[in-house]
């Protein structure tokens, strides 16, 4: 049973919070203050920072929502989970080049954010590599990891693993050449694939075997 809260609504398209997000952040206030043992200024904005990091997936997922209403498709609703979010479309675009749209809409809303923030930066002459603290405890330090953030999370979506939005860009790719079920199997199996190279990957990298 999926429990959720409506916090809000934009457009007809409400947005739901997972019940776990609760459980999340009340582990997120304790690995703050106890593991990690920030003062008060240094946990309120960790918790800006979280957030803040899911307003920006929020935005994400309206960026989907918004660009499938113009291709005449409703969406239920946005959920939050500690996993991520999503926005439920009551059916995915018939043509393929409109699943492509749709499925970059997403992640191009995290990039006009980065780009945004990038020329904040650029202009109060604020260094804008890779924060070293990745606990930010003034304003334009929040503004330098909310950017690296969203950078993040538009390459992160990007990675063709369905059904991130890479994987539904290649789905799309793929039913131009085959039905919805059979291109859905094949994404789905090079998701697995991709998956598991990372997984692999990181495994290497952390046991220092490449
Ligand atoms: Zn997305």
């Amino acid at each position: 049973m999926l429990k959720t809260y409506t916090i809000g609504s934009y457009d007809g398209i409400p947005v739901k919070l997972h019940w776990s997000l609760s459980l999340l952040f009340l582990f997120l206030f304790y690995f703050g203050r106890e593991i990690i043992h920030l003062d008060n200024t240094g946990l309120s904005w960790f918790l800006v920072l979280v957030l803040t990091l899911f307003l920006s997936v929020i935005f994400h997922e309206y960026g989907h929502a918004l660009v499938a209403k113009k291709f005449g498709i409703k969406t239920k609703d946005i959920i939050l989970s500690p996993v991520g979010g999503i926005a439920r479309l009551e059916h995915i675009p018939k043509r393929p080049r409109h699943e492509i749209i749709v499925a970059l809409a997403g992640p191009l809303v995290n990039l006009c954010i980065a780009f945004l923030l990038l020329i904040i930066l650029v202009c109060i002459n604020y260094p804008f590599s890779i924060p070293s603290d990745s606990y930010p405890n003034d304003f334009f330090e929040f503004l330098r990891v909310v950017f690296w953030l969203n950078l993040i999370l538009f390459a992160f979506n990007l990675i063709p693993a369905f059904p991130m939005d890479g994987g539904r860009v290649l789905r799309a790719l793929l039913r131009t050449r085959m039905g919805t079920e059979q291109a859905t199997k094949y994404a789905s199996f090079i998701g697995s694939v991709i998956a598991i190279a990372i997984l692999a990957f990181a495994i290497s990298l952390h046991y220092n075997f490449i």
